[in-house]
């Protein structure tokens, strides 16, 4: 076998594959490739949100990055993460320390939650990538690559090395001002796990790699459906059917998307006060207790003069979930009423939304990193309180109404309203 023309094939077939057209997947718009713009962008022509990217994008760089950051993972996950020296005892903890402390302390949802957030889904995130973008390499084609990588995708946003990443620095710059604190070779290796995972998010171009599993129709046609997970564009048939190309169920629009997306909106709404009035943890020092809620944790923060980690935390615990709050009653005010303004803002918002909402973890992963260090009979425990549990269940909540949520629906709300 020649290698050189097996390597020129696959770069031909990456870098030039055939393009054809593609359904948007905030609009519904289905609509023939254009040429990229000079920034190296391609928009969608009706709602403006990024089609594909060709700068900086690569197979091979997304396929190395992937192997680095599942590599990296073991190493991350088995070496410890940090030791502190409390009164000549030393203890030391892993990644899947917290778990273990949150199941003993009678937590074991929230415990369950975290250890797939945190250790779990990030093997199969990483190492499926590799798989597939590997077998891609390698020349192979087929449905059941297209099965795979939509379920990779759907995991991506629950899978959160680098949400850990910051989570743990955080921890660490609670524990280190109160007991002599070291870093150990795990967290090194959670750092480069958590670059490389970026890197794979900037370099994997998802749409080029889609087409590289199957076609999509050569050019748009009046009534065509699009499929929301590979944005296959598909003759009106397959409403209601399964796509061809990732399996995914394709809808022209998705059934009760408001109802549902406003059930679980609803019901992490029911949590927020829970999340936000009680304690995070009780910090038990020689008999005195001290508890934090996410606002007195903000607050220390900036007393130890931590300004950005308190904005971090300040921004991802109350300002993204409050902002998911007010997008989802608005998108559903806007479907409700079939509105047609705004509609590339709150198209734009949604997509935002669905990017930042899993930073919301921070301050519950703060708590899984120096929960199991903070311990020493008699003398220091830190224990639990009801808003962490409160608190994860409202950002995983909001996460799933925003996935449930079509924002085609905005769309469609709008024409059917210029139809009428
Ligand atoms: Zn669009
Ligand atoms: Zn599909």
């Amino acid at each position: 076998m020649q290698i050189g023309a097996w390597l020129r094939g696959s770069r031909d077939a990456v870098s030039n594959p055939p393009r054809g057209a593609v359904a948007c997947p905030d609009c519904g718009a289905v609509q023939a490739l254009r040429a990229f713009d000079t920034h190296g962008f391609l928009h969608c022509y009706r709602c403006a949100s990024p089609l594909e990217r060709m700068r900086g994008r690569s197979l091979d760089a997304a396929l190395a990055c992937s192997l680095a950051t599942f590599l990296l993972l073991w190493p991350a996950n088995i070496l410890p993460l940090l030791s502190v020296d409390i009164l000549g005892a030393r203890r030391s903890s892993v990644i899947a320390s917290g778990v273990g402390t949150l199941w003993h302390q009678d937590w074991p949802l929230t415990a369950i939650a975290v250890a797939i957030e945190i250790v779990i889904l990030p093997f199969f995130r990483y190492g499926g990538l590799v798989v597939v973008l590997g077998l891609l390499r390698a020349g192979v084609r087929g449905p059941a690559l297209g099965r795979a990588l939509r379920w990779i995708e759907t995991i991506d946003q629950w899978a959160m090395p680098d949400v850990f990443l910051f989570g743990g620095f955080i921890g660490y710059s609670r524990v280190a001002p109160f007991v002599p604190t070291r870093i150990g070779g795990g967290a090194y290796c959670l750092i480069a796990a958590a670059f490389f995972s970026m890197v794979t998010r900037a370099t994997f171009e998802r749409r080029a790699t889609w087409r590289l599993i199957g076609p999509s129709a050569e050019r748009p046609e009046p009534g065509m459906v699009g499929c929301q997970h590979c944005d296959a564009a598909l003759p009106a048939r397959y409403d209601g059917a399964r796509c061809p190309r990732c399996a995914g169920p394709v809808f022209y629009s998705r059934p009760a998307t408001v109802a549902r997306s406003l059930a679980f909106t609803v019901a992490g709404l029911v949590l927020y006060p829970i999340a936000y009035l009680y304690p995070m943890e009780a910090n038990d020092r020689l008999d005195s207790l001290h508890p934090y809620s996410i606002m007195t944790g903000v607050m220390r923060l900036v007393d130890a003069h931590m300004v950005f980690f308190a904005a971090v935390v300040f921004v991802a615990s109350i300002v993204i979930p409050f902002l998911k709050l007010f997008a989802l009653a608005w998108f559903a005010i806007s479907v409700h009423t079939r509105s047609n303004r705004r509609l590339r803002l709150k198209t734009r918002l949604y997509r935002m939304i669905v990017t930042i909402g899993r930073w919301s973890h921070i301050d519950v992963f703060t708590v899984a990193v120096f929960l199991p260090l903070m311990h020493l009979r008699g003398f220091l425990a830190v224990s639990v309180g009801w808003a962490l549990p409160a608190f994860l269940a409202v950002v995983i909540l909001t996460m799933v109404a925003t996935d449930l949520f079509d924002p085609r629906a905005m769309w469609r709300a709008a024409e059917a309203a210029d139809d009428g």
